[in-house]
């Protein structure tokens, strides 16, 4: 079988007709056959999600004045873009076909499957008109359509068996093509429906594929150099990881770093594709390689993750009660929400989840078995590196920094990989920049 790369793009990196063509550009390097995975033009899905919004709350008159701006941003893109007649008037017949559809959306009634389609218009949008831009460049390639092969079960979770069928057949169907396009992010769902991977999805979308089809390497385009040590967002002076191994990603990605999306790493391991991260605005700066080597030991990288809230359990009974924890665990199996951090104590056990659809039905059940508290507005910090419990000073350093952040909870010793802390958010950007200084000397 032909071996593939596979090539995502980001949205930042479509975003502008000049990224486009330097995206087509990037993907004509080399002879190797690939994949193209793209994302919305960024904005786009954060519009599209408003869009939605004043659809499901009845305000029609907003969603038409956003779904109009949308559309003249496209008709402004287009035209820079393409120029020739013919390829023009053929971006011009995508946008008309893909705004129209929204157009009837607005006279449908809501439902979550609509809101769906919705979403989905951004990729579809970004591909078709990249496919119209390399046509025009006269650059061979084929369109996959991302909805006949890449699909979630009844869990939401990837069928990758069937990816794998699907796909090997649609490539077979086109043998004489080297480069292939395709939709990242969108998905059908158990139903046959359109859905997604959620957001930031497209990564999870060219890891699934690049595992489906055994790929040489999975590149991650995106706006900066690779994976850095702290969240560039937060903190002033970073510094681009060179190589980090499939465990130290899932935990980065997982606890929060945004440059992944939080599934993105699994298939790509267990398939053992290694992964690049790599930046589309400076193509010849190293990146990160991601593959099962850590390449050196101690603290890589520093991820937090918003949004958490922390449920206490607290009776007598569980004293020296074995099964306790697993009714408990019983209860958040039921409602289908993870669990992030746990600690215990001889009377008590709080646990951390972000998932907050359930929180009501989840404390209701658990009330029977003790007194329950629940806090908000919570931060998980993960320190992430490698054999960190066979690191020197990391604990000493780590809380010699943090002498003034009220940590809430700590987790060490699940991982080898992995040092998390529970802290107020108020006190994020604080631990972010202490941590930058105290294990890294950055200022
Ligand atoms: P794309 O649209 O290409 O998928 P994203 O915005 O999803 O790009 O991800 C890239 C962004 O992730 C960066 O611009 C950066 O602000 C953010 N980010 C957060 N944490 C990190 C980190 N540790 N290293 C690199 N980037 C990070
Ligand atoms: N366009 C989607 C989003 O903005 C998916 C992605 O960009 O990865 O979330
Ligand atoms: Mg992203």
């Amino acid at each position: 079988m032909t071996q593939f790369k596979v090539m995502k793009f980001g949205g930042t990196s479509v975003g502008k007709p000049e990224r486009m063509r330097q995206v087509s550009q990037l993907i004509t390097a080399d002879d190797e056959p690939t994949i193209v995975v793209l994302s919305a033009l960024s904005g786009t899905t954060n519009s599209l999600v408003e869009i939605g919004n004043a659809i499901s709350s009845g305000e029609r008159e907003k969603a038409r004045e956003l779904i109009d701006k949308l559309e003249a941003h496209y008709q402004s893109f287009i035209k820079e873009l393409v120029k020739g007649e013919k390829t023009y008037a053929k971006a011009k017949a995508i946008v008309a076909e893909h705004f129209e559809f929204l157009t009837i959306i607005l006279r449908i009634s809501f439902s979550e499957a609509l809101s769906k389609d919705i979403l989905a218009q951004g990729e579809l949008l970004s591909t078709k008109l990249f496919s119209v831009f390399l046509e025009e460049h006269k650059i061979d390639h084929h369109l996959l359509p991302a909805l006949e092969f890449m699909s979630i079960d009844s869990h939401d979770e990837p069928q990758i068996n069937s990816i794998k069928t699907k796909l090997a057949h649609l490539l077979q169907q086109h043998k004489d093509k080297k480069l292939f396009i395709t939709q990242g992010y969108i998905c059908r769902n158990a139903r046959g429906e359109v859905d997604n991977l959620k957001r930031g999805g497209s990564d999870y979308s060219a890891s699934l594929i690049a595992a489906a089809i055994n790929a040489s390497v999975c590149e991650i385009w995106t706006d900066i150099d690779g994976m850095h040590n702290n969240d560039p967002r937060v903190v002033k002076k970073t510094v681009a990881i060179e190589q980090l191994s499939f465990e130290e990603a899932a935990e980065l990605a997982y606890f929060g770093a945004k440059i992944l999306h939080p599934a993105s790493i699994w298939p790509a391991q267990f398939y053992k594709v290694p992964v690049k991260l790599l930046n589309t605005m400076q193509p010849d700066a190293k990146g990160t390689l991601i593959t099962e080597e850590a390449g050196s030991q101690g603290v890589k990288a520093i991820a937090a993750k918003d949004g958490i809230i922390a449920i206490n359990i607290k009776s007598s009974r569980m004293l020296l009660a074995y099964g306790f924890l697993r009714k408990i665990f019983e209860v958040f199996e039921k409602y289908r929400t993870p669990i992030d951090m746990i600690t215990t104590s001889e009377v008590a056990v709080s646990l951390t989840i972000e998932n907050t659809a359930d929180l009501k039905a989840i404390v209701r059940e658990l009330e029977p078995f003790g007194a329950i508290e629940v806090e908000e507005n919570l931060t998980i910090v993960s320190i992430v590196g490698n054999e960190l419990t066979q690191t020197p000073d990391v604990l000493s350093k780590l809380f010699a920094a943090l002498v003034k952040v009220p940590i809430r909870m700590v987790s060490y010793g699940g991982s080898k990989h992995n040092v998390s802390l529970l802290i107020p958010s108020a006190h994020k950007t604080e631990t972010l920049q202490l941590l930058n200084k105290g294990l890294f000397g950055l200022e």
